[in-house]
């Protein structure tokens, strides 16, 4: 068996659609198990549709207009999803009236654009000789928390559930990505992107050969190409490489993927819908040193450093904890953390704006002397390479030090195969390219 998950950007308009089809034709004797995002932009157009509801404005247009398109290119009755058009409009009325729009109907709304792609795209495989059945995640037991917007399957558990109702359907299963019920049968979502996550959770269910992510790159590069255009693709990684990337803001993968595929040892493949000849990137447990410095070099832009300055009656240790304590209570997410004799660096894991920062500084106040600092980016280098290397971190350095650059809040991983820093937005691409060159140098062919 195996997991094929198609994102939103490779199924965005009927050619697409049909040439994911196609991939999956290639795959039948391998017992595909298909796990679909929400066309294109659907799910942003939701959101807008539902905040622009809450204003009193009823605006399905674009929504409605986009997926019978889909459906006539694809010669796919309308028929098969006029009910949840109706419904879906039905909800923003709903929200229209009461001029209400929580975490919870933000979902249900969501829900819309994965619960229309997998009948879109079961019906094309059935046209194209495929017999194939759409299946809503949470009728096979696909059961979350109720964290509305980011809620957490409910791992192990449902695995089996998932495995024994999957293992009814004889046709081809199309599932929708992205979305859950909680224990109330409310509709919860995983998380902007969650579909990969999805598809990892149901591989680890029935046990898959592969995790197919099939996406619009070529798989996992070396650098972000938008920065370095001599960045290449990676043709391998190990898991433990992947999930750094991945958590340090290598877009092709959600971060939580990797965690059942670990677990169940299922190699995931990233690959480009466009271009199904190329290999992709293969991640599993075995993969192989490039003979470079290391494999891959990430950023993530616009995060915020916050140091706090611990005062001479309080320990570091328990100052850590309460700061912890405080900015988890403010659902302020932290990365990196440097200690000193007197002071802490937590770096955020995004863009914080004023408001959302504001009731945790006003607290971190009153324990510590505060600074804050804007527009800042990690980044890291990631690879297996790294290991035991003594040379590395002087390589680095002197890198960044050519092109003027001043790292900071270094920060090593227990493993030896990243090292993360800090520096300004603006120096992001010279550290980029500086570092790449580091990396591709003696890198002896694709691995
Ligand atoms: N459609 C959802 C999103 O746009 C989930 C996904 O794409 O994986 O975030
Ligand atoms: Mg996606």
């Amino acid at each position: 068996m195996l997991v094929m998950k198609f994102g939103g950007s490779s199924i965005s308009n009927a050619q697409k659609v049909l040439r994911a089809v196609e991939i999956v034709k290639t795959e039948l004797p391998n017992k595909p198990i298909v796990v679909v995002s929400a066309h294109g932009n659907t799910t942003e157009l939701l959101v807008s549709c539902a905040r622009v509801a809450k204003a009193g404005d009823i605006s399905p247009d674009e929504v409605v207009d986009y997926h019978f398109k889909l459906a006539d290119d694809l010669q796919v009755e309308r028929k098969l999803i006029e009910p949840l058009l109706f419904r879906l409009e039905a909800v923003l009325h709903g929200i229209s009236l009461l001029k209400e729009l929580t975490l919870r109907t933000m979902d249900t709304v969501m829900s819309f654009g994965e619960r229309l792609a997998s009948r879109i795209f079961a019906a094309t495989l059935a046209g194209n000789g495929v017999s194939a059945v759409p299946i809503n995640a949470y009728d096979i037991g696909f059961l979350t928390d109720s964290n509305h917007g980011t809620a957490r399957p409910l791992l192990p558990d449902i695995e089996k559930d998932i495995s024994r109702k999957l293992s009814r359907y004889a046709q081809t299963p199309v599932i929708t990505g992205f979305i859950g019920k909680d224990a109330k049968g409310e509709i919860t979502t995983i998380g902007r992107s969650g579909s990969d996550y999805t598809a990892s959770i149901i591989a680890a269910a029935v046990g898959a050969q592969e995790i197919q992510i099939w996406t619009d790159v070529d798989g996992i590069m070396t650098a972000d190409p938008s920065v370095e255009p001599a960045a290449r693709g990676l043709r391998e990684l190990s898991f433990d490489e992947a999930s750094e990337l991945a958590y340090y803001g290598a877009e092709v993968l959600h971060p939580s993927t990797l965690i059942p595929a670990i677990r169940k040892n299922i190699p995931v493949r990233v690959a480009n819908t466009l271009k199904a000849q190329l290999p992709g990137t293969v991640i599993h447990p075995g993969s192989k040193l490039t003979g470079g410095m290391a494999k891959s070099i990430v950023y993530k832009e616009d995060v915020c450093l916050l140091n706090l300055f611990s005062p001479r009656l309080l320990s570091v240790t328990s100052l850590m904890s309460s700061a912890l304590e405080i900015l988890a209570k403010y659902h302020v997410h932290t990365h990196v953390a440097v200690t000193s004799e007197a002071s802490i660096s937590l770096i955020t894991d995004r863009a914080y704006t004023d408001e959302e920062l504001g009731p945790a500084l006003a607290e971190l106040e009153g324990i510590a002397k505060l600074s804050l600092e804007r527009e800042k980016a990690i980044i890291c280098v990631v690879g297996e390479e790294m290991k035991g290397n003594a040379t590395i971190l002087g390589e680095i350095f002197a890198a960044l030090g050519s092109e003027g650059i001043n790292a900071r809040t270094v920060s090593q991983s227990a493993a030896e195969l990243n090292i993360a820093f800090l520096v300004d937005n603006s120096q992001i691409a010279p550290a980029v390219r500086a570092l790449h060159k580091l990396v591709l140098r003696k890198w002896k062919k694709i691995p």
